[in-house]
């Protein structure tokens, strides 16, 4: 896997010009997002992880901390599997990606994330690629959802069509500073099933996308509301796991 990662990242080389890593602030004297060496520090997602949320584990186990028990029960998302590790280097990639708009990276994110649904049979039922909605201003100020551009590209690969079924009804704040509980205060109630969306829904599989995975919240929450309007099986594919 690791020289795959390594063709998709020469690719990104070839098509952009910035004068310093993306990620230390090295200079650069090839064209690339980033340095040799942040570059060697970008990994799949390898070793144990956990069978249902995909973390990686440091101990053996079926299961993580979280989904131990009774508690894997109460998931509504049964399935989640990331490409990438979540490391200064990734982050940087995404930054770039959602926040200086090189949307070029997208197509290597999504071969990526093709690998990681390659891997797994479970993936192979599901009959959309159900992206995770940003709220409606911010897609506007931003000028697209990156879930949906990873979907997009994604879906062209792997022949799964996408779908937009889900609205983001609250806008919520970023996650990235909040701890576990807060994570899922915050996002609690945030999504909703976009108009006319029941039939296609009803007795499907389905798989979330999305840029990054962290404490799995936001999934749940998309998960909960796809479940409701009568999903079959929610799973979800994410580009990196934090
Ligand atoms: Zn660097
Ligand atoms: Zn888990």
């Amino acid at each position: 896997m690791k020289y795959k990662v390594k063709i998709i990242i020469d690719k990104i080389i070839n098509f952009f010009l910035p004068r310093t890593c993306f990620c230390c602030g090295a200079d650069l004297k090839t064209k690339s997002l980033l340095c040799e060496d942040c570059v060697k520090k970008v990994e799949p997602v390898k070793g144990l992880i956990c069978e249902r949320c995909g973390v990686m584990l440091k101990s053996g186990g079926k299961y993580c901390h979280n989904c131990r028990g009774s508690k894997i029960s109460k998931y509504k998302c049964s399935f989640i599997r990331s490409a990438l590790q979540f490391n200064e280097p990734t982050r940087a990639l995404i930054h770039a990606f959602k926040y200086e708009k090189y949307l070029n990276i997208a197509p290597y994110f999504a071969e990526v994330m093709y690998r990681t649904f390659r891997k797994y049979p479970e993936y192979r039922e599901a009959t959309f690629l159900v992206p995770v909605p940003i709220y409606k201003s911010r897609k506007r100020k931003r000028g697209f959802n990156q879930a949906e551009v990873l979907a997009n590209h994604l879906g062209k690969i792997c022949g799964t069509p996408v779908l937009n079924a889900l609205v983001r009804i609250k806008n919520t704040k970023s996650q990235t500073k909040l701890t576990r509980d807060e994570r899922k205060q915050n996002i609690l109630n945030a999504f909703a099933l976009a108009k006319g969306m029941e039939s296609q829904i009803k007795k499907q599989a389905v798989i979330l996308i999305d840029d990054v995975c962290t404490t799995s919240a936001t999934l749940e929450e998309c998960a909960l509301v796809l479940k409701k309007a009568g999903a079959r099986e929610v799973l979800a594919l994410t580009a990196l796991r934090e």
